[in-house]
């Protein structure tokens, strides 16, 4: 057992105490940097989790980036991916859809790809959640290549 980030060598506690928070492996420095970004952005744990998926699939991701409205899950900078895991699909209304019409819009017009990835698919399909947005990071490089 090593930590996800470090990889440092990790004992039984900090990897109980970690898998409880985010179901990832810790060690005790890195998973109160977590706990911090959790504390501050209510970061969800899924997101957590896709990041260091995609990271140990050799993606260069980032935690809770700042696109000059509002903090993304995740963003995969290079090719201006933005990444919001969704938790909250059945109690949206309408102005809420309508605000997020207004963001992608945003973002489209910022050149930025936006997309939204339900929990229960990180929690429940990680593996082909990973596969998929890598084959999306690939799409886009061509895309950009094209421009
Ligand atoms: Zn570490």
């Amino acid at each position: 057992m090593t930590c996800k980030e470090c990889f440092s060598p990790l004992g039984y506690e900090d990897h109980k105490k970690a898998m409880d928070l985010v179901g990832v492996e810790l060690c005790e420095r890195h998973r109160k940097l977590i706990e911090n970004i959790i504390k501050e952005k209510d970061t969800p744990k899924e997101a957590i989790q896709l990041y260091y998926a995609l990271k140990n699939a050799g993606v260069n991701p980032m935690l809770e980036w700042w696109d000059g409205n509002k903090s993304v899950d995740i963003a995969i900078s290079r090719v201006k991916l933005n990444i919001d895991i969704g938790t909250d699909y059945e109690l949206m209304t309408h102005k809420q859809a309508l605000g997020e019409l207004e963001e992608a819009m945003h973002s489209f017009k910022n050149g930025f790809t936006n997309i939204r990835i339900p929990h229960i698919l990180v929690k429940y399909y990680l593996k082909d959640t990973v596969k998929y947005v890598i084959g999306i990071i690939e799409g886009l490089k061509v895309n950009l290549k094209a421009v």
